[in-house]
């Protein structure tokens, strides 16, 4: 049985590599009968905490459907799940370690460190603290929260398995007297992981490749403990869209949040960061989280960095939202463009400018029925990269557009046609459609496939002009489709506002 955790610091936004720390470890817990993934906050660096960053942890997980089983909000047999919360089981097995002569309290000042840390440097030699060690780490086992508390080290070489990256070693040069618990009574990340990991029987480790450097200090403490490991699966960064960079706020990472506020749907968003470092070895892109389940392995994942490409992501979103139409229907692809939702309400101390109510169309679209902004969406749904399009592409559904001759004849096919030759053609599309009494989108189509007949010209200019005329849109869903949606009416009033403008220019 799978038992896995991801365990963030509320310490900001949680971008996409921090997001794939949390997949897979889920993947892998599901992978295996009444396997059980965990939420673990870890909160012990107070000076880092951010307000409202666990809360954007909470709704960036729900929002993705990375539902844990056990930890902070759901409880569990491993309580409690902040581990500010947990000082006490922090310093039961401190005092283990103290017992057995593998910890020492060191009051040297912060000063003096900071003097050790220059003198070695002046010598060129590495900074290590257990060249500094105080007398008085041998003698004594005493120790009092307030003083922190440091692992005696005992260097030595060390080979381990990594699920990742195979089989590693490091030398003794590496071991330290780390810090286990602070001068504030908490427990450092290095300490504190390996206790909770081993409490709550943590079966696989997924985090970022950074803690490579420390895992030698930490094999140590296991071993000091006398408790066995989990195994290690160490992710590779993520890089940025160019060089060689990890992706980091300052080269445009965006909150996870980001995206979904931008009309990425969670599908496309857990589709695309479970394939960033990872692949089936087909040529699949497309998986549902089930999907991600059934094939996710992890000794598929790469060594070496993943590139992070916006475009695909937005291009799987493409995919992903199609689909939801295709197989869900339009109901459900509508539900997704506006509703309100509870989750971001919380978070919104980290963003204040979030609206819970998420709204993907132009405003004056909310002045339209619901059913006919669904009629808008079953014709435009395949043109959407993200939700958030909707509110450039359709516009002119709900409100006439601004009469731009010049847009109009800019285009590559009107282009060819003299401005009377406009006007002749837009006269004889009024007259033909004011004629079709059921406005449907079959009638519509014969209708302008007779009229490209008695007119002799090319469908690009003829179906350009008559488009460009009742939407002054860069691009608009198949024609007839358009005019169905529009009505009679709208369609024929804005034609005639076009031919009437060409007149008034000739
Ligand atoms: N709190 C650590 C972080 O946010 C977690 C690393 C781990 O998963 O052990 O980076």
């Amino acid at each position: 049985m799978n038992i896995t955790r991801f365990a963030p610091s509320p310490t900001g936004y949680i971008h996409l590599g921090n997001v794939r720390s949390a997949i897979y470890p889920y993947l892998i817990a599901k992978q295996s009968d009444g396997g059980n993934f965990i939420l673990r906050i870890e909160d012990t660096d107070q000076n880092r905490y951010v307000e409202g960053a666990t809360e954007l942890i909470l709704e960036t997980l729900t929002w993705l459907g990375l539902d844990w089983d056990e930890g902070i909000e759901k409880g569990g047999d491993h309580s409690p799940y902040y581990q500010s919360e947990r000082r006490d089981i922090y310093h039961a097995y401190a005092r283990k370690l103290l017992k057995a002569g593998r910890a020492y309290a060191d009051p040297t000042p912060s000063e003096k460190i900071d003097e050790y840390r220059k003198e070695d440097n002046e010598k060129k030699l590495p900074f290590l603290y257990r060249n500094h060690r105080p007398e008085t780490a041998d003698s004594s086992d005493a120790w009092e929260p307030g003083t922190p508390l440091r692992f005696k080290s005992d260097p030595k070489s060390v080979e381990w398995h990594d699920e990742v990256m195979g089989d590693l070693k490091t030398g003794p040069e590496v071991m330290d007297d780390i810090i286990l618990i602070k001068k504030d009574g908490l427990p450092t990340y290095n300490f504190a992981h390996i206790v909770d990991d081993y409490e709550m029987q943590v079966t696989h480790i997924v985090r970022g490749v950074e803690y490579l450097s420390s895992m030698p200090n930490y094999l140590a403490i296991y071993e000091a403990l006398g408790i066995s490991h989990p195994k290690f699966v160490s992710l590779p960064h993520v890089l940025a869209t160019q060089g060689n960079k990890k992706l980091s706020k300052r080269d445009g990472a965006k909150s996870v949040i980001d995206y979904k506020d931008e009309g990425v749907v969670k599908e496309a968003m857990l589709n695309y960061l479970a394939c960033l470092g990872w692949n089936d070895g087909t040529e699949q892109e497309i998986y549902s989280k089930d999907e991600l389940i059934e094939k996710f392995d992890i000794s598929r994942i790469q060594t070496s960095g993943a590139r992070f490409d916006e475009v695909k992501l937005l291009w799987q979103n493409g995919q992903w939202i199609r689909k939801i139409y295709d197989e869900q229907g339009v109901d459900a692809l509508y539900d997704r463009t506006v509703s309100r939702d509870e989750a971001s309400i919380k978070s919104n101390a980290i963003n204040p400018t979030r609206d819970s109510l998420i709204n993907f169309w132009p405003e004056i679209a909310m002045d339209y029925s619901e059913d006919y902004r669904k009629q808008v969406l079953s014709i435009i749904y395949d043109r959407l990269k993200v939700l958030s399009d909707l509110r450039e592409y359709t516009t002119y559904f709900f409100e006439d557009p601004r009469i731009d001759l010049e847009f109009l004849q800019s285009n590559k096919f009107i282009k060819k046609l003299s401005e009377t030759e406009q006007r002749d053609l837009l006269s004889a599309a009024i007259d033909k459609l004011q004629n079709v009494e059921d406005w449907t989108a079959d009638n519509l189509q014969n209708t302008l496939n007779d009229l490209l007949a008695e007119t002799g010209k090319k469908p690009a200019e003829l179906f350009s002009l008559i488009r460009i005329a009742i939407s002054y849109a860069n691009f608009s869903p198949a024609l007839h489709l358009t005019m169905a949606v529009l009505g009679k009416d709208r369609t024929i009033a804005r034609l005639n506002a076009t031919c009437s403008a060409i007149v008034n220019d000739l």
